[in-house]
């Protein structure tokens, strides 16, 4: 397990102290203060790759996981800490979860402001001897992103450019075998069909999406997740809600939507997986009172894959899912 007794109480200890301070505390800064030094008081076992035990990697989502799985096969044991169907941007970690992290090797993180509440304690978290934490965002190029409002902020939903996901892949490929050097030949091997299957999702997903008529390629969804979808796909796309859901749609946001979707007569919205359907059926509702007939698509995964055990428990069967109840609706 890599922890003893007294490791495992003090870090109950600190997660209780912890969590005290995530609901109480909105000073970030305090918090990059407080966690290194205790964490320096707890020392757990070093990273290895070559002794008796297996190399544990904690994920934030269950997408990021997955991704780290195909990459490292059965040489680690992956785990995420992000129940799926609860939304990332606004998650608060639990001690348990703070517990998961700390007794990890390796923690992997999707990033560029996906895990708001999380990555700021990760980031300082990696900063401690012997830790080793990165993100799938930082092994992208900055060209490649999306910037929103002032041109400050990164939309962080980059899986919904294929491209990007395939150099995530190569980020984290890189990371662990220079964190793993024993292993590279496999991780070399396993990330090469990874990116390959993924090429192919990609030329699958351009063919069923081109089904869609020209007037009708637009993806209306309960936020603004779809950006990188929309530019790799030719779809025009739009959001109730910004790039993180943390607020409800205002009156005028719901009627500047169903003006649009009256004026371009398109014939489907979709509701999200971790979000709440509330204002979209308002939306429905308001374009019908115009005589124009929306229907609901069926939920899309944005920021997450499904539930373990589901056929969109992984990336690519979550994107498989969201191309085709794109295409149902709006074909
Ligand atoms: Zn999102």
């Amino acid at each position: 397990m890599g922890l003893d007794n007294s490791n495992s109480t003090s870090i109950f200890a600190f997660a209780s102290f912890f969590n005290f301070f995530m609901k109480k505390s909105t000073a970030p800064g305090f918090l990059a203060l407080f966690i290194p030094s205790l964490l320096f008081l707890m020392s757990c076992s070093s990273p290895s790759d070559t002794g008796d035990k297996k190399t544990k990697i904690i994920c934030t989502t269950g997408m990021v996981a997955d991704l780290v799985k195909q990459v490292t096969g059965d040489v680690a044991t992956v785990n995420h800490v992000i129940p799926s169907g609860l939304d990332p941007h606004t998650y608060k970690p639990t001690p348990q979860n703070i517990s998961e992290i700390m007794s990890a090797d390796i923690v992997i993180y999707s990033g560029i402001g996906l895990e708001a509440k999380l990555e700021e304690i990760l980031e300082n978290y990696g900063k401690q001897d012997g830790k080793f934490v990165f993100s799938l965002g930082e092994g992208l190029p900055d060209s490649s992103l999306i910037y929103v409002e002032d041109g400050h902020s990164v939309d962080p939903h980059f899986w919904f450019d294929i491209d990007l996901w395939s150099k995530a892949t190569s980020h984290v490929e890189n990371e662990l075998s220079s964190h793993m050097p024993a292993f590279q030949l496999e991780f070399a091997d396993r990330a090469a069909k990874y990116r390959s299957s993924l090429s192919d999702l990609k030329d699958w997903a351009r063919t069923e999406l081109n089904q869609i008529p020209n007037g009708q390629r637009v993806l209306v969804t309960v936020h603004d997740a779809f950006s990188y979808f929309g530019a790799s796909f030719d779809v025009q796309v739009r959001g109730l809600l910004g790039i993180s859901p943390e607020l409800d749609a205002g009156v005028q946001d719901v009627s500047s939507l169903v003006d649009f979707l009256v004026q371009n007569k398109i014939a489907a919205v979709f509701v999200e997986e971790s979000l709440p359907t509330r204002t979209m059926e308002a939306v429905v509702a308001g374009c019908q009172n115009y005589g124009h007939n929306v229907s609901l698509g069926e939920k899309l995964y944005a920021d997450n894959v499904g539930a373990a055990g589901t056929p969109q428990d992984n990336y690519l069967g979550m994107f498989k899912h969201n191309v085709k109840t794109i295409v149902n609706a709006l074909k």
